[in-house]
């Protein structure tokens, strides 16, 4: 390969710029001045932390963190917190604001921020973690809050990096204080249903889509990639719903069956034997000719940038559906829309999550939980009303979906700054 086609390809691969140049032709497409575009791009608040903490071994160590809270216009800033050794602050201001735009799209009343914090959790043990964790929230004390910034888990922090979080919190403020942050245990203030809540919000937005094209779900195949929490719970919902999970593709491999595939065995086998292949509801087959079977869904859920425009051409389904963050190029865009692949795109698909985490916010305020049912039809309303917002601003506007959820977000967002005025 050349030096310049593998430029390119970087480039390609580059989720920042893609998500830069998504932004900028939706900008563009709804006549954004450029003051506007100037206030959109940049962070409200980034704040860089120095966290000393004495490790297990009686050395002390300074780790840094991050909180960025890029638009606070429509409500409190939302969105995880990643610990990572190769984690910067370009990275962090890029998530925090797709996580603005992910909001916008799906109508909940939050701004978009992340956090991490520069650390090899691989190399740390329990003990380490939460005390990095406790500086790190008494670093950002007063940023975060049930009004300011929720923070949730994101890459290699989970529920009792959360519970860390709100104990701590809740200690400087007297007080217990569940909803600083979401996606805590369901006996801490947890809700009912997120654990399924993304795939769940995929299987809402695909049977959307089947209706669309008047597929019968018990005529549609599926094939999904990844089988992890995304992957397993849009699989099996899908499943429950009628429609035929072919084909499940992971790290070793995939697994096909025409007649569909039972994925609470395929889930089984994969505990027992710590692989999805050689289940016997199915058989071995090349992850890559999983990817570019004919089928009539596909759901990237694993990871970003595995459909680029080395194999969007090949790619033979219907219907695309995002489970995942950045699955896809800008360039596999242009060549899925020219073959007239209907991209469900991730900051709707996959927004079920965030939508669930605000469900989580509303019931801790509420000090009232609802029950599974309930959590269930209010992300079915969500989730089905921004599907429509979403095709509905691309079918009046001419463009593609992705462009029409980016559009619709910035609409909203400055739709919000405005009415709100520039304070001076
Ligand atoms: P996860 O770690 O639970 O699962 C990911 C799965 O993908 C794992 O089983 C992994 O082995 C598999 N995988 C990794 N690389 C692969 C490859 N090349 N081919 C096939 N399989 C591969 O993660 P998750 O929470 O399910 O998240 C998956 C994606 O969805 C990520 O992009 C994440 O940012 C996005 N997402 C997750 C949520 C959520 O609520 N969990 C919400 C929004 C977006």
């Amino acid at each position: 390969m050349s030096a310049e086609v593998t430029t390119s390809l970087e480039k390609e691969l580059n989720t920042w710029l893609a998500a830069e140049a998504r932004f900028n032709q939706a900008a563009e497409a709804l006549g954004l001045d450029d003051g506007m575009r100037k206030i959109l791009r940049t962070p409200a608040r980034e704040i860089a932390v120095a966290i000393p903490v004495q490790l297990d071994d009686g050395r002390l160590q300074v780790f840094t963190g991050y909180r960025v809270q890029h638009s606070l216009a429509r409500g409190p800033a939302k969105g995880g917190i990643r610990y990572a050794p190769d984690v910067t602050l370009d990275e962090v201001r890029a998530l925090a604001a797709w996580m603005t735009w992910k909001c916008a799209v799906v109508n909940i009343p939050f701004g978009g921020g992340k956090g991490a914090v520069v650390c090899n959790p691989a190399v740390l043990s329990m003990g380490e973690l939460e005390r990095i964790t406790r500086r790190y929230t008494a670093e950002i004390l007063d940023f975060i809050g049930p009004e300011r910034d929720v923070p949730a888990p994101d890459m290699n922090t989970n529920e009792q990096t959360m519970a860390w979080i709100m104990d701590t919190y809740s200690m400087h403020h007297r007080t217990t204080v569940t909803a600083v942050v979401t996606g805590k245990p369901l006996d801490l203030g947890g809700s009912r249903g997120r654990v399924e809540a993304t795939g769940r919000g995929c299987t809402f937005v695909v049977r959307e889509a089947l209706k669309r094209f008047g597929i019968p779900p018990a005529d549609t195949r599926v094939v999904v990639q990844g089988f992890g929490n995304v992957g397993s719970m849009g699989a099996k919902l899908m499943a429950r719903c009628g429609m035929r999970v072919v084909a499940l593709i992971e790290v070793e491999g995939a697994v096909y069956n025409p007649q569909g595939l039972d994925i609470e065995a395929l889930m089984a086998h994969r505990k027992e034997t710590g692989s999805i292949l050689d289940f016997d509801g199915g058989e071995n087959i090349p992850a890559a000719q999983a990817m570019l079977m004919d089928c009539d869904v596909l759901v990237p859920a694993a990871k970003e940038n595995v459909i680029t425009s080395q194999n969007a051409g090949q790619i033979r389904a219907r219907i695309l559906c995002e489970g995942a963050n950045g699955p896809t190029t800008a360039e596999a865009d242009r060549i899925l829309a020219e073959n007239g692949v209907f991209v469900i795109p991730d900051i709707l698909a996959n927004a079920g999550g965030v939508t669930v985490s605000y469900f989580e916010w509303v019931q801790d305020r509420q000090g009232y939980f609802w029950n599974e049912q309930l959590v269930n039809e209010r992300l079915e309303e969500i989730m089905v009303n921004s599907f429509q917002d979403v095709t509905g601003y691309a079918d009046k506007h001419s463009v593609n979906n992705r462009i029409a959820a980016y559009m619709l977000a910035l609409d909203r967002v400055t739709f919000a700054i405005k009415l709100r005025g520039i304070y001076a």
